[in-house]
Order: C-alpha cells, then sequence, then structure tokens
C-alpha cells in the first residue's frame, strides 16, 4: 500500500463568510454567493449501489463550499486552498470532457454536464475550500460536484431538482472524471438532511430518510481514516464489477439484486468458489441494510452494532475488499468497547466506521493509534462525525 500524502483540513464546514473573504483576496471582486454541499459516509451496503440494491449513507459535518461569480465571456478561473493553490484559467468554449484533468475536472465536468443540458454557462470565477479528507472514503470529489451543480443550478436560473443534480454529479464523475461510481455518494450529499441517514434502492433511484440521531442514543461515530490507498483500488473495483456482472449472468437474473438469501444455497452448485463468495457478500449486504433500516425503526442506533460488524465480516472474507489496517482499525475498536465497525467505501484502504459511546471515545481513539504504531502502519487520522444537511445555499 501506498500512504497519501497528509491532508488534514479543519473540521467542521467551512464557514461561508471566510470562502466568500478568500475568494475576494484572490479574484479582487465579491462573489455572487456560497454554496456548500456534504461529504459522506456510508452507514451499511457497500458495493450494492452497482446491483441495483440498497444502500444506506448520511451526509457528514464536512462540506465542499464553493463561492462563484459569474463573468462576461468564456474564460473560468477556479482556485483550491487545496493543494498547489494556483489559479487555473480556461476557456468554456473548446473545454472538451476527454481534457479535463487534476482536480478542476470536477467542477469543470459540471459545468460541462450542464452545458450539455442547455444550460447557459459562461465565464465565472470559482474558488474552493473543503473540509472533507481527500481519497479517504468520505467522497471528497461529490461533495465538489454537488456544491458546484447547486451554484450554476441557482445561478443560471437553470431549475432543476436535487434529483436531476444527483445525476449531473454522476455523470460528470462517470464520464468527465472517468469513475464508473453510482448515485450514491451524490445523493447523500444533495438529499440528505440533518439528523437522518438515507435508505436510498439503487433500482428505482427513490429514497427514504431514517432518523438517526445518535447523539439522543448517547453514541457517536468515529471514522478512522487509515491514509491508506492501495495502488489496485481502481482495478480491484472493476474485477468485483465484473464478478457481479458475471455472477448475475449465470443466474440468469437482471441484477444481483433478484437473488435472496434462501436462493444462496442453488446459486453455490452453479457458480465457481470465488464468484459465489462475491456474490453472497452482495445478497447478504442488501439484506443487512433492509435489517438496519428495520432496526433503526424498532429499537434505534444502539441495536445496529452487529450488523455493521457482520458487513465487516463479509467485505473482509467474500468480497475481499478489506486490508490490513482497515481490520486492525475494526478489530481494535470492537475490542474497545465499540458496539459494532466496518470499513466504509470502496474498500482496499481509505475509512473504517466505528459505532461506541460517546463516553468511550478517548479509549477508542488512544486504542487504534496505539494499535497502528505497533503494527509499524502509517497514523491514522480520526475523527467523529455527524449526521448533516445536504447541500444547501450558506450566503
Ligand atoms: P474521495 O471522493 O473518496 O475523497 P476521489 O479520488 O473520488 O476520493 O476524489 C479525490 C479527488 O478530488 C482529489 O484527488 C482531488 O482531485 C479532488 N479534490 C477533493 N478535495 C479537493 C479540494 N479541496 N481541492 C481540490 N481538489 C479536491
Ligand atoms: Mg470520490
Amino acid at each position: 500500500p501506498d500512504a497519501r500524502a497528509p491532508h488534514a483540513p479543519d473540521p467542521g464546514t467551512p464557514r461561508p463568510e471566510d470562502v466568500a473573504a478568500r475568494f475576494t483576496a484572490a479574484f479582487g471582486h465579491a462573489p455572487d454567493g456560497v454554496w456548500t454541499a456534504p461529504g459522506r459516509v456510508n452507514l451499511i451496503g457497500e458495493h450494492t449501489d452497482y446491483n441495483e440494491g440498497f444502500v444506506l449513507p448520511f451526509a457528514i459535518d464536512r462540506s465542499a463550499a464553493v463561492a462563484v461569480k459569474l463573468r462576461e465571456g468564456t474564460t473560468a478561473r477556479l482556485l483550491s486552498s487545496y493543494g498547489d493553490q494556483v489559479v487555473a484559467t480556461v476557456d468554456l468554449a473548446t473545454l472538451s470532457h476527454s481534457t479535463m484533468g487534476g482536480w478542476t475536472a470536477y467542477p469543470l465536468g459540471v459545468v460541462w454536464v450542464l452545458r450539455q443540458m442547455g444550460v447557459a454557462i459562461g465565464g465565472f470565477d470559482l474558488f474552493l475550500h473543503s473540509t472533507v479528507p481527500t481519497g479517504a472514503g468520505l467522497s471528497s470529489s461529490a461533495a465538489i460536484e454537488c456544491a458546484v451543480a447547486s451554484a450554476f443550478n441557482e445561478l443560471c436560473g437553470a431549475g432543476l431538482s436535487a434529483s436531476q443534480l444527483v445525476l449531473v454529479g454522476q455523470r460528470a464523475e462517470n464520464e468527465v472524471v472517468g469513475a464508473p461510481t453510482g448515485i450514491l455518494d451524490q445523493s447523500a450529499s444533495l438529499l440528505s438532511t440533518d439528523g437522518h441517514a438515507i435508505f436510498l434502492d439503487c433500482r428505482s433511484q427513490e429514497s427514504k430518510l431514517v432518523p438517526l440521531d445518535l447523539a439522543a442514543a448517547g453514541l457517536l461515530i468515529l471514522v478512522v481514516d487509515t491514509k491508506v490507498s492501495h495502488a489496485h483500488a481502481t482495478g480491484g473495483y472493476a474485477a468485483r464489477r465484473a464478478s457481479c456482472e458475471l455472477g448475475a449472468e449465470v443466474l440468469g437474473v437482471h441484477a444481483l439484486r433478484d437473488v435472496a438469501e434462501a436462493d444462496l444455497p442453488e446459486a453455490a452448485g452453479l457458480l465457481d468458489a470465488e464468484t459465489f463468495r462475491r456474490v453472497r457478500h452482495i445478497v447478504t449486504e442488501d439484506q443487512r441494510v433492509l435489517d438496519t433500516v428495520a432496526v433503526l425503526a424498532d429499537a434505534g442506533p444502539s441495536a445496529i452494532g452487529a450488523l455493521l460488524t457482520a458487513s465487516h465480516a463479509s467485505m473482509r472474507d467474500d468480497f475481499e475488499i478489506s486490508c490490513a489496517e482497515l481490520d486492525l482499525a475494526v478489530d481494535t475498536a470492537l475490542a474497545n468497547g465499540a458496539l459494532g465497525a466496518r470499513m466504509t467505501g470502496g474498500g482496499f484502504g481509505g475509512s473504517a466506521i466505528a459505532l461506541i459511546p460517546a463516553a468511550g471515545e478517548a479509549m477508542v481513539r488512544a486504542a487504534v493509534v496505539r494499535a497502528f504504531a505497533e503494527a509499524g502502519f502509517t497514523a491514522p487520522e480520526i475523527f467523529a462525525v455527524s449526521p448533516a444537511p445536504g447541500a444547501r445555499r450558506a450566503l
């Protein structure tokens, strides 16, 4: 595994007044407005999205904020507070989805998609400040896309609904950035409400808000960013998708969503051992998402721990997308009082989440830091997240 360059942005949501002030300092005039959109944690439901199944993410209290001002002409100037902090200047008249690269592919990808849809976007200045750690599995990319899509939707009077903006963000990610992701991240960022998770049916694209009041239950969710991004993450993701498609084909279903747990014994006889394990993860994970929604409604968040931990075991043993650092974070959290823990996101690195009693936070943090040091792993970054509102205009 390669350790990513450290990027530890300040916690919390960016202050819109600060973002506007930094825009003004950079470009010499005030922005038309500031829009924010959060990152997300997926509580449960991993790799189920492209199998037309179920996911249960929530928006977190870390966001991308963009300040934007429309200008005459076709020149776009973009600056982020992260990275090299050099203004990128682009002529929108010659913008092509195949030539965009680097971080500006995220905002410009959204602009490109909106222009494809007939939204009249001319020149603009854009400043981005995000508190979502990059590449940690918390969807810093969708946060940017959703903030930018919200900004231009309003500034250019496009009148698109939040569900339509989800698809704009997804198209930017698929067609411009080139990441074959589903609608999970953008849905969480755009459709979430404070204090809720969002249950998403990736077949019908219908969503339902699910109350998730951790504080009332005396709980919190810790994110352990392992700082690991394995070189084979992209290849591994594609290979898992291919396994799922093969499984669906052999089993004669449109998508693995259509396979029930009761069908698994028969499926075992039809599939090779590895494909069967991949299928079993998806089928049982879909059921765990449904169970989590039911348990949250009946008994509240303190009762979902075992489902989270079972999800991790399934990803580790059946889907094989965990790694030593993620397993250590999960095992250490569980050994120190966590009610449940699992890796979250696409896998092969990124973050784990642990559902813990709020009173046990210091102990879990210390134990995970110690365990990583003893194993010789890069020090993880650990922070609490809570369900937060979705994308909105902040100034
Ligand atoms: P994730 O979405 O899980 O954080 P991705 O690889 O999908 O990981 O997206 C990370 C990329 O998004 C970064 O490599 C960078 O190009 C872009 N990005 C994220 N945050 C920022 C930021 N604050 N400024 C500039 N680019 C950013
Ligand atoms: Mg991403």
